[in-house]
């Protein structure tokens, strides 16, 4: 149940949540039991406090899955300015409800907080994350 990300994954998450600042960040880790690799998607919200994920880039990479067997393990977006925890809208608009949620806060630049959170009934459930090093 808790999110399992391979080394360096953390890092390249959070690199990209710095790029897009202003605006949130959002991508999809895969992988075959932890999350082993980031694909950032482009976040067509173009926004500082919500995302959407550019459809057509992410049923090309969902299809590529079938293919190379990896599973989709999570699913990340980053609050710009917002803490490291689920909003009502996040929660809402969750179409993958069997990923986990990585939410990445720069909130405080300097020190970006990164969570884990599984959807179940229609409420943010914490787990653990843990990168594998
Ligand atoms: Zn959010």
């Amino acid at each position: 149940m808790n999110l399992l990300v391979g080394p360096g994954i953390l890092e390249q998450v959070t690199e990209h949540a710095r790029q897009a600042y202003p605006n949130e960040g959002c991508g999809i880790l895969v992988g075959t039991y932890a999350a082993e690799r980031f694909i950032a998607i482009k976040n067509v919200a173009q926004s500082p406090t919500e995302y959407e994920m550019d459809p057509a880039e992410l049923i090309h990479v969902l299809r590529g899955l079938r293919s190379s067997g990896e599973q989709l393990v999570a699913i990340y977006h980053s609050h710009p300015h917002g803490p490291a925890q689920l909003s009502r809208t996040d929660i809402d608009r969750a179409y993958y409800p069997e990923a986990a949620h990585l939410v990445i806060s720069l909130a405080d630049l300097e020190r970006p907080q990164a969570a884990a959170f599984r959807i179940v009934e229609g409420a943010a459930l914490p787990i653990e994350l843990h990168a594998i090093v």
